[in-house]
């Protein structure tokens, strides 16, 4: 058929070419791993991605190779992020909290050929080194200066592996639907599973992420993504960035709160995003220290349900907007962002911060429904809860280097569907609540309780930092809910105190039947409650009511 528009594909590449002839003097600030604050900007940054793309063809990679990084949020992950998948690689990272098995699984499953990791993850890497065969060259994100004396075999030097290289290379033009990044999604049983994204993909996802009901992204932006480079591509943050030409503030290693709040005040930091768990640290540093924010106007929380707590005390006591997002590894990852409609602008507040309990309504891309058992479509009326099923340009079809497993489900109309293993009911006005994982809900005597419900009632006790609520075995009615918990410091709470909190909070059948105080919970490398290790650990559990 003859187009008469005309056909740029759809790169990586364009991305980081725009920032810099539109936003070249724009900054981009790192905290190093050395410890040193690095300033540059996009100029900068585009003519160094474009030194790595020629080293990379001297040492040999070729396109489609997938090159691996264990890397931290910093100027030089983001120059491989461009000068991988921009000269066709495949920018493969890798989370450096998995579990030694689980890392030594997904490199060799991916064939990375090349390694790219942070001084901090030296020792991690030498002990990889024997099962790692695939691996022909490891390169050490650093500068001569703090090369190491490692085991290691020619071990390569990041700044020396460029500087010697000419910033002129060509960006290659192929087709949209290459393949671009990788990352790996570990479920809480199996092996981890690769989902890879294409140059198409990416860009559509940081169109739709930079939208003002996604997460309204622009120029005037100063963005401080404390969610890892390596969960998700940062939830897609270093490409929206650069697509906006908004500054970015990298935080290296420092995730700790007092080094972020130094970040967020210097840099003049607008938005940021990450998990629950980080905010927590970051809240009680600004608490115990009487301070607030004076740039700070809006947080993306996600990655697991905030607790409606958080969002009261960001919004009430420093006033920054929560912008509650829910998405997935195989969804690029955003889905939905809790925002209002112009219909709930004039909600008293109490009402606005229950809507920002919700996982939020689909960007534009995104489509989703509830079903039931069979695959029956359930009605939106914000309580009738099902299985949530996705589909859209950036969702995963298939798990990488998989076999034939067939991963979406066919509904009537012979549409295909990406089952999500959430929970969720879905509004009137197309706002979707998750209830909990499908594995995660409590089955008791026929009926779902949401242990995520029962989460955030625990969590707005004033004496609870952390809760968990799991399912135990109960000879009468199948299941009932355990909470286990983590106290405040200096709290003197009891068991019966927290139950007796309950009441007139949930359903008098959905309150928990014991409590458990722990000192801390186990979480996934993504922060993630592990809920499979605390039913592994309670697995014996007698509650006094059974
Ligand atoms: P991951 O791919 O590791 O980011 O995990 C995706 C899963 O995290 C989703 O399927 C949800 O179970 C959970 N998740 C992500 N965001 C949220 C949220 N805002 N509220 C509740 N669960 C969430």
């Amino acid at each position: 058929m003859n187009s008469h528009m005309m056909e740029v594909p759809l790169l990586i590449s364009s991305l980081i070419k725009y920032a810099d002839r539109y936003h070249g003097d724009t900054e981009i600030v790192t905290r190093t791993v050395e410890g040193d604050i690095h300033r540059y900007n996009y100029s900068e940054a585009h003519e160094r991605s474009k030194k790595l793309a020629n080293a990379l063809v001297k040492i040999g990679v070729v396109r489609g190779d997938r090159i691996a990084t264990l890397a931290w949020n910093t100027h030089r992950h983001l120059e491989i992020y461009y000068g991988v998948s921009g000269s066709g690689a495949i920018c493969h990272t890798v989370n450096p909290r998995l579990f030694r098995e689980q890392i030594i699984y997904i490199m060799n499953h991916a064939k990375d050929n090349c390694l790219f990791f942070d001084l901090t993850f030296l020792p991690i890497v030498e002990k990889l080194l024997p099962d790692l065969p695939l691996v022909e060259h490891f390169v050490l994100m650093t500068d001569k200066a703090h090369m190491p004396v490692s085991q290691i075999p020619n071990l390569l030097c990041y700044e020396q592996l460029i500087e010697s290289d000419s910033g002129n290379f060509v960006w290659p033009e192929f087709p949209e639907k290459t393949d671009s990044s990788l990352c790996y999604t570990s479920g809480t049983t199996g092996n981890p599973k690769g989902v890879m994204y294409q140059h198409r993909t990416t860009i559509l996802h940081s169109y739709a992420a930079a939208m003002p009901d996604a997460l309204n992204l622009s120029a005037r932006d100063v963005i401080l993504p404390v969610v890892p480079m390596f969960h998700a591509n940062a939830w897609g943050l270093p490409y929206a960035a650069a697509l906006t030409g908004a500054k970015l503030v990298l935080p290296g290693a420092g995730m700790d709160g007092a080094s972020l709040f130094e970040l967020f005040e210097n840099e003049k930091v607008t938005l940021s995003a990450g998990v629950p768990t980080i905010w927590m640290g970051l809240v009680s540093h600004l608490k115990d220290n009487k301070l607030k924010f004076s740039t700070l106007k809006r947080t993306v929380i996600g990655g697991s349900a905030v607790p409606p707590a958080m969002t009261r005390s960001f919004e009430e006591d420093y006033q920054v907007e929560v912008l509650h997002a829910w998405g997935m590894t195989e969804m690029s990852p955003l889905g939905t962002v809790s925002i209002m409609k112009h219909k709930h602008l004039s909600l008293s507040k109490d009402k606005q911060l229950a809507i920002k309990d919700k996982q939020g309504r689909p960007i534009y891309g995104v489509d989703m429904k509830i079903v039931d058992d069979q695959g029956r479509e359930l009605p939106w009326d914000g309580k009738a809860f099902g299985e949530l099923l996705v589909r859209g340009p950036w969702i995963l079809n298939s798990y990488y280097r998989d076999g034939d497993e067939k991963t979406l489900k066919p509904d009537h109309n012979g549409l295909e569907w990406f089952p999500t293993g959430d929970v969720a009911t879905i509004d009137p006005d197309g706002f979707m609540q998750i209830t909990d994982r499908s594995k995660d809900v409590i089955k008791t005597g026929g009926e779902w309780i949401s242990s995520i419900d029962l989460e955030n009632t625990a969590v707005s006790h004033p004496d609870i930092a952390e809760a968990a609520v799991i399912a135990v075995y109960h000879p009468k009615w199948d299941e009932r809910p355990l909470l286990i918990a983590v106290k405040k410091q200096e709290a003197t709470l009891s068991k019966e105190d927290i139950i007796n909190f309950f009441a007139g909070k949930v359903a008098k059948w959905w309150i928990p039947d014991d409590v458990v105080f722990v000192s801390e919970l186990p979480h996934t490398a993504t922060g993630k409650l592990q809920k499979n290790k605390l039913r592994e650990e309670f697995a014996n559990y007698k509650l006094p009511t059974a």
